[in-house]
């Protein structure tokens, strides 16, 4: 500061000295004259500094700085200063702006601010994807007049910015998203600002969906035989001299009822013990001729001879997975096959290689499948013809249980068939499971 005065002042006292000077050596008129034009002469300088500053500051640019001597550099020097820490705040406040944006991009809900009216100030892609808006086009619009559904007006309404965030969450199936399920909150914060956080819970619908049908088919599943086996017990009681043909044929459909529940309980078990079993799978070397010879021996007994069973290996390949799943998983598929084939029906059983894979199939001549059902066959309980399904003893768990058995050998379950024709139920394994004996050789 005190520098600047001294500057500012030094040229003033050499002009008002240089005056004195021509005052003693000539006159007061021509010393005054002098001062005058000197003068005149610094304030034209200033003027034209200030003339340039005025301009510059039109537009602002670090580069376009005018330069200047005297004591306008300095005053340049720091706005020169001051632009470029302007500009160097700005860009860091950008690169911050940046990361918020890519952070709130990142976030797996979708995030919009609503100020005190309902007007969207901001959204990031998800809320504009969950809601259908475009951030530019809908920028400082109402939400309620962008998302017209009524229990959604409702709630943005009935939550009053300020309050807190008391409310249980909407949840709603936006009508733009076929299926789509949100689950929408509103926490308020600053002034009268709220934020709007959306939630895709589709999957956990679906996922809570499956549970609530799976507890009503159990239930379902066991109620039928147990009325059944109550309906008896009941007649017993009613009727204790009963001859011993009728209570022997009661217990008889007793035990039938008894069994199906057994079965039941025993692929619930097993479905189960397989969806919770996050431990490694423990593998051996399954020989698949031994395997699929005892499978067909039990196939055989359990079709009474009224099927013609055949079994194929072109393959010797061993097959590294858990013996006991594979047994149960190929046992599912051929009594299957049994039970919807009808008598004199033919069975073929095969073990093979295709290219690099690994394939087990059933073939059967039996009833087949029409293409609508093939798809939804492995979910628990889905039956193509129930009646039949209860009358052979079948739980609608087989094919269940199989498919998280390939699952848990990373194979995959190929269905081909065709209503009347028959089917063929394929497990395709990955080369990688293939176990030849000059594996183990040293
Ligand atoms: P289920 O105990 O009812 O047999 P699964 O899960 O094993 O249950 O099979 C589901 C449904 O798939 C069966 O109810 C049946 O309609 C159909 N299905 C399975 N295997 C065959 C097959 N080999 N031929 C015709 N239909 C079949």
């Amino acid at each position: 500061m005190q520098s600047f005065w001294l500057r500012l002042s030094i040229p003033i006292a050499f002009v008002a000295l240089f005056a004195l000077l021509l005052w003693g050596i000539f006159s007061a008129t021509l010393a005054l004259l002098f001062m005058l034009l000197a003068l005149l002469l610094v304030m034209a300088l200033h003027a034209r500094q200030l003339y340039r500053l005025g301009q510059w500051l039109h537009d602002p640019r670090i580069e376009t700085i005018p330069e200047a001597g005297g004591i306008w550099d300095e005053v340049f020097s720091r706005l020169y200063r001051m632009v470029k820490r302007h500009n160097q705040t700005k860009q860091e406040l950008a690169a911050e702006l940046q990361h918020i944006e890519q952070a709130t991009a990142a976030l797996p809900e979708g995030v919009a601010i609503l100020n005190e009216v309902n007007r969207i100030e901001w959204c990031n892609p998800l809320a504009q994807q969950h809601f259908d808006l475009d951030s530019k086009r809908d920028f400082m619009q109402d939400i309620t007049y962008l998302v017209r559904q009524p229990e959604f007006v409702e709630y943005i309404h009935e939550s009053h910015p300020g309050e807190s965030s008391s409310s249980e969450p909407l949840v709603m199936r936006p009508a733009r998203h076929d299926g789509m399920v949100l689950s929408i909150k509103l926490i308020p914060y600053g002034e009268n600002k709220r934020l709007m956080i959306s939630r895709d819970i589709t999957q956990l619908e679906r996922i809570e969906a499956m549970r609530r049908d799976f507890v009503a088919n159990v239930s379902h599943e066991l109620r039928t035989p147990l009325t059944v086996v109550n309906g008896y017990v009941e007649n017993l009681q009613d009727m204790p001299d009963l001859g011993q043909d009728s209570a022997r044929r009661a217990l008889q459909l007793m035990a039938e009822q008894t069994r199906r529940m057994e079965n039941l309980v025993a692929d619930l078990l097993t479905l189960s013990n397989l969806e919770n079993d996050l431990s490694p799978l423990l593998e051996e070397a399954v020989d698949m001729g031994v395997l699929l010879n005892e499978i067909y021996q039990e196939g055989q007994s359990l079709s009474g001879k009224s099927h013609s069973l055949r079994l194929e290996l072109p393959s010797d390949a061993k097959l590294l997975g858990n013996r006991e799943e594979l047994r149960s998983a190929f046992v599912n598929l051929l009594s299957n096959a049994i039970r919807y084939t009808p008598e004199g029906g033919t069975i073929l059983l095969r073990w093979a290689e295709r290219g690099e894979q690994l394939v087990f199939s059933v073939q059967d001549s039996g009833i087949g499948i029409s293409p609508q059902h093939i798809p939804r066959l492995t979910e628990r309980f889905y039956r193509v013809d129930r009646s039949r399904s209860r009358d052979t003893g079948g739980t609608g768990l087989g094919l269940a249980i199989v498919k998280h058995i390939a699952i848990r050998h990373q194979a995959k379950l190929e269905i081909s068939s065709e209503a009347g024709k028959g089917s063929t139920f394929a497990l395709v394994f990955s080369g990688k499971r293939a176990h030849t004996d000059t594996t183990l050789a040293p």
